[in-house]
């Protein structure tokens, strides 16, 4: 299966920064042999998909509810109509700062999938977890809890993981090559053990400080089916080495 290469843009981005998603798109063009795309604030969303048709442009979050009564929100179905192909939900920043519980970013992820969006869902622990020696029992709890049952889903969804441990994240630090890929065979085996053959198919991404210069080998371990970048996705010139590191993987 082709990676899946995502940038996280979080809360950056004003309308003067068209000419970069302009450029980062046209690079990911490039890259046929990748997928690629960029989550961006909910303000560009519209113009992005307007401007940049065939690259697909996403959002960073999305409430359970398709309308209602939610003041601030945004609902996925309402993604969808400003053009967006895919969401991430339960980001560590979202379930840190917002205090989202893996039962509002399963409900999240089903209204994602409603709305027929591509959902990546976030999980990672914390550094006191890895410490502690928690790391693998506190991802796969979260990966237990926050992923729908297939049975819930009325389409052919594409559900990503986002393996991201969140001391990584912003740090310029990442985990060992060992200790991402036995994280990784770790979610397979539950996705499997769970999902069956689909279990089998869904990309599990890596995330956390992944740049040009460590991408070609986190993207080389196994079970690694792409990336969700943050910092290095805001410019093409950061963007590309990845894409490219994905590319000859
Ligand atoms: C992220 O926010 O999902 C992320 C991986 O950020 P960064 O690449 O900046 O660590």
């Amino acid at each position: 299966m082709q990676k899946l290469i995502v940038g996280n843009w979080k809360m950056n981005g004003l309308s003067a920064q068209m000419d970069d998603i302009a450029a980062i798109a046209a690079c990911a063009a490039k890259y046929t042999n990748v997928d690629s795309g960029l989550c961006l604030p909910a303000t560009l969303i519209q113009t992005a998909t307007a401007a940049n048709t065939g690259f697909a442009i996403g959002g960073q979050d999305c409430h359970y509810a398709n309308s209602g009564a939610h003041t601030g929100c945004i609902s996925a179905v309402m993604l969808a109509d400003a053009g967006a192909k895919m969401v991430i939900v339960g980001h560590s920043e979202r379930r840190a700062d917002e205090g989202e519980s893996d039962t509002d970013i399963r409900r999240k992820a089903l209204a994602a999938l409603g709305a027929r969006l591509s959902v990546i869902i976030c999980v990672g622990e914390t550094e006191t977890q890895r410490d502690a020696g928690q790391a693998e029992a506190a991802v796969i709890a979260q990966i237990d809890a926050s992923l729908p049952e297939l049975a819930d889903i009325t389409h052919d969804a594409a559900i990503s993981v986002a393996y991201e441990p969140v001391w990584a994240i912003g740090t310029g630090r990442i985990p060992s090559s060992q200790d991402v890929a036995q994280m990784h065979a770790a979610i397979r085996a539950r996705l499997a053990a769970r999902f069956g053959a689909a279990g089998q198919m869904m990309r599990i991404l890596y995330g956390g400080s992944m740049n040009g210069d460590n991408a070609a080998e986190l993207l080389g371990i196994p079970h690694v089916g792409g990336g969700l970048i943050g910092g290095a996705s805001l410019t093409a010139a950061k963007f590309e080495p990845i894409l490219a590191a994905a590319s000859a993987a």
